[in-house]
């Protein structure tokens, strides 16, 4: 590095998973320019030593000065509204966030010079109809504003790609779960499974509501590929390195499914507490059956997860456990 040491924007570097990823970017020795517009996430979430800019990402003046200061050398875009619901009752937030927002970003990244573009995708980008375990080849075809939006920006950074030569990665998680010793998943609303089933272990709520157990499963409940977020931060550090033809989507998941009855097995087992369930109607859009061939990303960028379905729930319970102790925010 010279006398102008270069910096990675980090856009939502304020939320759960980009602010692990800023961990991570910060422990190789990266700086770190954290964007957020706090509308979702938490100041105290950014990691000491990362820069911190409270502002949009369709803030185009925001975005020149902040270019110009900090020479980026490549941006790390998880800034984005993410509720399948809010995305159905509010489609023109999502698209003005994600869409506008996205490519506001994406053309001042280029009229800084930068080449080189990491995008949170989604696995709501696929149709409900693909063979599992999915494949990047999988047929597209959102079931809500939310997947569109995210494909809408994907398919944007390819004609990109075409057109300029443009080098992006658009990882599309799967389900994303766990916690580093400070930064774990704090959604308000919380509906996601994991942290409703510590919120039972924890005397929080009486039981987890299982959200159908009549699905064509072998337990009937719905089956899920879960990701440690640590191992996605990590899939984003690979992608930084990776050369421009490995340009593209990539599945980010452990191709490894668990139902909503094994998680709550498994949770009682690591958390040594009752867990009750509670048997709840189906949740209207949710596939029976979720899970992804990683062989991609595993092949072209080396990517190899570290945790399994124990140890995301280790790690989120001890997150949980110091939260109740008020070691860290709630
Ligand atoms: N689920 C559940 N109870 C809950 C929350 C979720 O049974 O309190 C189920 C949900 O129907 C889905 C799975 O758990 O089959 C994972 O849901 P989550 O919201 O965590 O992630 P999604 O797969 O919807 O992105």
């Amino acid at each position: 590095m010279g006398a102008n040491p270069t910096s990675i924007l980090v856009t939502g570097g304020a939320g759960y998973i980009g602010s692990v990823a800023v961990e991570r970017l910060l422990r190789r020795g990266e700086r770190v320019v954290v964007l957020d517009n706090l509308s979702r996430g938490y100041a105290d979430a950014v990691p000491a030593g990362a820069v911190f800019i409270q502002g949009d990402i369709a803030d185009r003046d925001l975005l020149r000065t902040l270019f110009r200061e900090h020479a980026i050398q490549a941006v790390v875009h998880f800034a984005a509204l993410a509720l399948v619901g809010e995305s159905v009752a509010a489609p023109e937030l999502y698209y003005r966030n994600n869409v506008i927002g996205s490519l506001t970003l994406i053309e001042e990244a280029r009229a800084a010079g930068l080449e080189r573009f990491v995008f949170s995708s989604t696995c709501a980008v696929y149709g409900d109809r693909n063979p599992v375990p999915l494949t990047e080849m999988a047929a597209t075809g959102p079931i809500n504003p939310y997947g569109e939006t995210k494909l809408a920006v994907e398919r944007a950074l390819e004609w990109l790609r075409r057109a300029h030569g443009f080098t992006y990665f658009a990882l599309r998680y799967f389900n994303v779960c766990g916690a580093t010793a400070e930064r774990g998943e704090r959604h308000e609303p919380e509906t996601h499974l994991i942290p409703h089933v510590l919120m039972a272990a924890a005397g929080e709520s009486d039981a987890v509501p299982v959200l159908g157990d009549d699905y064509p499963t072998p337990d009937g409940t719905c089956i899920r590929d879960y990701i440690h977020v640590e191992d996605l931060a990590e899939a984003h550090i690979l992608a930084l390195d990776a050369p421009p033809e490995a340009s593209g989507p990539y599945n980010v998941a452990t191709g490894r499914g668990y139902s909503v009855r094994e998680v709550i097995g498994a949770a009682r087992r690591i958390t040594g507490r009752p867990i009750r369930e509670k048997i709840c109607p189906r949740r209207p859009g949710d596939p029976p059956h979720l899970v992804a061939d990683p062989k991609k990303i595993q092949e072209t960028l080396g990517w190899r997860p570290q945790h399994d379905l124990d140890s995301v729930l280790r790690s989120a319970w001890a997150f949980k456990l110091r939260q109740a102790a008020r070691q860290i925010p709630k």
